[in-house]
């Protein structure tokens, strides 16, 4: 039995691995989907089957009860899942993935507390992994509830304690100390509450003062928690599929943070610990007025135009409007306009949001270009679009030290000989920061919602003929 289970276990582990590797271009990212489903569906069979205690004994008369539950938490969690993978919006993605994250770390702490509460509790080694799995599964699992709270709205504040960052730090050890109490006398409740009392406070104190532009980098983290903690349990329970699944989204929320982290160019101690808070403000006033185009202003000046260059950001996801953005380009490309796409790494609220929103559409992949490509030819683009997009085109990421966002690279639209920026009013970006672009001579605004204020352009470019 045990061969079989371990061969299955390493197909799963295969199919992972093959399925992350997939995930990693828009070509085959639904392969590479349904691979890890497949894997993660054979998993958790095969796990009904682990001999012992905890799988075949499930099947056991007089303990069926456990059968029972298994198949109820198994129908009610998949349900959800497949129901909430079905109607949530690719702009509501984080929240998403910072559901799944809680309920991976809470999970994983609760394996840790039902292997502490057992009769055979861990020791040694096994009773460390299970410690800090439960450590950070609970950091995990509260800092995600606080992160989906932030992102959906709920929690709108970022609260800050005095000495914050001190205190996080004492708070840690203060309760990795009582996890050391627990492998060397035992898992006491008197040990136990606090320990996990503490744990599970950690993860809010720790992402309570994050907000704004942060916050994906966070879920980022946790995910990477997550995936180590889950790895840990696996050890503990001699799990190879979950220490296999645990490394690797240990392993790729790790490479996803530091992708996020190196875009933004904020290092992860800040991202942590001098978060870009809502009320942050690029120093000083902006300079400049506000010149609002029509819509058929707009689309003179790009069917009459060269070469455009759209930058899709939050908004455009938002207004759902790239399948207009696209009959758009269709029209310009008609009228022998080049058009290409420009695209921020962190456009949108996940890295790779616009490439699939984009080739959703059906905007061809070879029209679409990262920062690194396009960058050097705005000085030579006549018109450059932004669309729902506001920090990741901010030139005081250039320009002013003081800024939150000084450093973070941005594409120069800037620097195109006109810019028009469709948005709904005078809002800030994620970042809460005001954005010189706006301002500047060669600056027009297209004041609208991004799907309503393109099929305008559209209407307005027809009739230009
Ligand atoms: P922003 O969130 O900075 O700005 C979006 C803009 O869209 C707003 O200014 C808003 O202005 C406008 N908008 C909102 N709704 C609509 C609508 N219906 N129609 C038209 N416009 C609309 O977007 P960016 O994409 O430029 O920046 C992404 C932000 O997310 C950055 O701060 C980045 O650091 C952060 N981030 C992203 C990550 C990622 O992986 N993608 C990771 C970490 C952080 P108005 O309200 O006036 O309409």
């Amino acid at each position: 039995m045990a061969w079989v289970l371990n061969g299955v276990y390493l197909v799963v582990a295969v199919l992972f691995i093959l399925g992350l590797k997939a995930m990693s271009s828009p070509r085959t990212a639904r392969r590479g989907i349904a691979w890890a489903g497949v894997g993660m569906v054979l998993a958790t069979v095969a796990t009904l089957f682990v001999p012992g205690d905890r799988g075949l004994a499930y099947f056991e008369p007089g303990k069926t009860v456990n059968l029972v539950l298994l198949l109820v938490a198994l129908i009610l969690g998949g349900g959800v899942a497949a129901w909430l993978g079905r109607v949530v919006k690719m702009t509501d993605m984080p929240q998403m993935v910072a559901v799944y994250n809680g309920m991976g770390g809470g999970a994983a702490a609760l394996i840790a507390a039902v292997e502490f509460t057992s009769e055979q509790p861990p020791t040694g080694l096994h009773a460390v992994l299970a410690m800090l799995g439960a450590f950070i599964g609970s950091v995990a699992f509260t800092g995600s509830v606080v992160a989906f709270c932030k992102l959906q709205g709920i929690m709108k504040k970022t609260f800050r304690l005095p000495a914050q960052n001190a205190g996080n730090v004492i708070h840690t050890m203060v309760t990795l100390l009582v996890g050391v109490a627990i492998v060397v006398w035992g898992p006491h409740w008197w040990l136990l509450v606090p320990f996990f009392a503490l744990a599970l406070f950690l993860g809010f104190a720790l992402t309570a003062p994050i907000g704004g532009a942060d916050m994906p980098v966070v879920i980022s983290l946790l995910n990477a928690f997550t995936g180590l903690a889950v790895g840990l349990e696996g050890y503990v329970l001699q799990n190879p599929a979950l220490i296999i699944a645990g490394i690797v989204v240990g392993a790729a929320g790790t490479l996803l943070t530091q992708l996020m982290a190196k875009a933004m160019n904020r290092p992860l101690t800040n991202v942590l610990f001098a978060p870009i808070t809502g009320e942050a403000q690029a120093g000083g006033a902006l300079e400049g007025t506000l010149k609002e185009v029509s819509a058929l202003d707009a689309a003179a000046m790009m069917r009459y135009a060269e070469n455009v260059v759209i930058i899709p950001g939050y908004g455009m996801a938002v207004a759902g409007a790239q399948h207009k953005v696209w009959e758009m380009t269709k029209l310009l490309e008609a009228a022998g306009v080049r058009v290409s796409f420009a695209i921020h790494p962190v456009a949108g609220r996940m890295p790779g949001h616009m490439n699939v929103l984009l080739a959703e559409a059906g905007v061809p992949y070879d029209q679409i270009f990262d920062l690194d490509e396009i960058n050097a030819d705005f000085p030579l683009t006549d018109v450059a679009l932004v669309i729902g997009a506001n920090d990741v085109v901010n030139p005081v990421a250039r320009t002013d030290t003081s800024s939150p966002i000084y450093g973070m690279p941005i594409l120069d639209a800037d620097r195109a000989r006109q810019c028009i920026v469709v948005k709904r009013g005078r809002g800030a970006g994620y970042s809460g920061i005001e954005n010189a672009l706006f301002y500047a001579d060669n600056t027009s605004m297209l004041y609208g919602s991004a799907q309503q204020v393109i099929a305008d352009v559209v209407t307005a470019m027809k009739e230009l003929g």
